[in-house]
């Protein structure tokens, strides 16, 4: 029997209703449940993958190919169940499938209305796509008392009815923050917040509480009390030093003992031994190492989420602390000395990216990693920067640059409008529309036995997730590796190049894909184990 937890958010934005949801997931899996994480974004947009990584921090892409919600990049990294399609859904494509279906005329006449037409889609979408999971934990984006949440607050109380109380519960994170003039925690917000969600016909099970101090007994009775939650049921949620504190911490507060109460469970004690693990190496480790990002959304971390995160992982792989440099590449294009920022770093990073403002500074930073024989990792458009780097420095092609920057004389990097998937053609026309046009989502490919990249992998067939429209140009394949830059890892079917790199320097690597996307705390990517490893032993030679 499946059972549904539907996780809303009260007073404020940003309380972390992801690593939230994402922790309740490893603890239920740690007690030994199967789980499947999905997320409901109220915005009008049919995916973030248009959205610009200002306004809503990096788009997470899937093995099967959707541009999620970052949430669902935590979902994966802590229960380590690979990420679907069906598990992210928007406002945006709840309608169109509605408009969809009334323009084929699938609701014989009747009125087109959000309850029920709209609701019954977002059910549908909840129930859809499941494998007998023990649990699924279902994230609602936003803030209770937003317009745009409404239907979503509507679908989920039906089920609630549907399914029957013993098959759902709800639990709601709140702020109790804490007023210094008053020297008081206030317990105020939380009771709006619960009341606002009952008004809607929602009684939350279990009040979830972020705080930052702990928050007294008389405190919780209060919430309690105003609320209609026992006690127990009001959970704190104390900031931690780690975000991979937060399971052991929710257990603490006995977050999943009374989500397994509340369904009748008598289920064994949670084995936390992996997370108590990976948080002692993050709090003692034995060195460190500065790895400079340069990229272009530095000024806002939430950009390059997962990037950070596998950096941690790389870390926790060596046993050391890894300081990330954000570093905005467009710095070195105003004043070329710029350089000097990197010359005390230990690794060298770019990341993806789209367009052309700020890519001299990212070529620049490859030509200093490539120079100066500092570990170089490019992901993607950093993979993209550096050939285009080689190939005007090393193979002396002066007018080589990308297509997405306009016409030129060499285009190493150049738009490809059609490629194999396995057995299948797979097209995109070059003025189509922006969403959904790019490769995205998992492909194979096979790497050169001999190459640098086959030794870190450990074997020489791989799949990794992608998400770009330009690609390496074959064409310049010959002229590239005369002058160094090694092809070490290509499509199935030859005609893609997905990993460059120069074997005669300590650690320099770039690769099309996003190794990020797959990095988890207790299982990190073998690229960043090693790149972290290069960066530790330059560190050594300085
Ligand atoms: N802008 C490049 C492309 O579309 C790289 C994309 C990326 O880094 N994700 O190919």
């Amino acid at each position: 029997m499946t059972r549904f937890v539907f996780i809303t958010g009260g007073v404020v934005s940003s309380l972390g209703k992801g690593l939230c949801s994402a922790a309740l997931g490893a603890l239920l899996q740690a007690r030994g449940f199967r789980v499947r994480l999905r997320k409901l974004d109220p915005y009008l947009n049919v995916d973030p993958g248009t959205m610009s990584p200002y306004q809503h921090g990096e788009v997470y892409v899937t093995d099967d190919g959707a541009e999620t919600d970052l949430d669902l990049g935590h979902y994966e990294r802590y229960v380590g169940v690979a990420a679907r399609r069906s598990d992210s859904v928007t406002t945006g494509r709840i309608y169109s499938t509605v408009i969809g279906r009334e323009r084929r005329g699938e609701y014989l006449g009747a009125t087109v209305q959000v309850i029920p037409h709209v609701t019954d889609a977002i059910k549908e979408f909840i129930l859809a796509d499941l494998d007998g999971e023990d649990f699924v934990l279902c994230e609602i984006g936003g803030t209770v008392g937003d317009i745009e949440s409404l239907p979503f607050l509507e679908a989920i109380r039906q089920l609630g009815n549907e399914l029957g109380r013993e098959r759902v519960l709800f639990a709601h994170l709140t702020l109790v923050p804490w007023i210094a003039s008053a020297g008081e925690l206030k317990t105020k917000p939380t009771q709006h917040s619960a009341k606002e969600l009952l008004g809607l016909g929602i009684q939350p099970d279990i009040l979830l509480c972020r705080c930052e101090r702990p928050i007294p007994d008389g405190a919780r009775q209060k919430i309690a009390l105003f609320c209609n939650v026992p006690a127990r049921r009001v959970i704190p949620a104390l900031d931690v030093d780690t975000i991979y504190a937060v399971p052991g911490a929710y257990h603490a507060e006995g977050f999943d003992r009374e989500v397994c109460r509340h369904f009748g469970l008598d289920a064994r004690e949670p084995d936390l031994e992996r997370w108590n693990t990976i948080v002692n190496h993050i709090r003692k480790p034995e060195g460190e190492v500065t790895i400079a990002i340069v990229g272009k959304y530095t000024h806002l971390p939430d950009s390059y989420k997962s990037l950070a995160e596998a950096m941690t992982h790389g870390g926790i792989a060596n046993n050391v602390r890894v300081n990330i440099d954000w570093i905005d590449s467009e710095v070195f294009e105003a004043e070329r000395e710029a350089v000097h920022q990197l010359e005390g770093v230990n690794g060298i990073l770019v990341p993806g990216g789209f367009g052309e403002r700020g890519s001299a500074g990212k070529i620049e930073a490859a030509r200093f990693a490539r120079e100066r024989a500092v570990p170089y990792f490019g992901i993607c458009f950093g993979m993209q920067m550096a050939v285009i780097e080689a190939a005007r420095h090393l193979a002396g092609l002066s007018g080589a640059s990308s297509t997405e920057f306009g016409p030129c004389e060499h285009p190493v990097i150049g738009l490809m409008t059609e490629w194999m998937r396995g057995n299948e053609l797979e097209q995109r026309e070059a003025d189509g529309d922006l969403g959904g046009t790019m490769r995205l989502g998992a492909y194979d490919a096979v790497l050169d036995p001999e190459s640098r990249v086959a030794g870190i992998y450990g074997h020489t067939q791989i799949s990794e997730r992608h998400r770009h429209r330009y690609e390496v140009n074959i064409g310049y394949r010959q002229s590239l590796e005369m002058a160094g830059l090694k092809f070490s890892g290509m499509s199935p079917d030859g005609l893609l190049p997905e990993i460059v790199e120069i074997p005669d320097h300590p650690w320099f690597i770039g690769v099309q894909f996003h190794p990020e996307l797959k990095s988890k705390p207790f299982d990190p990517h073998p690229l960043f184990t090693s790149f972290v490893k290069a960066a530790l032993d330059q560190s050594r030679l300085v």
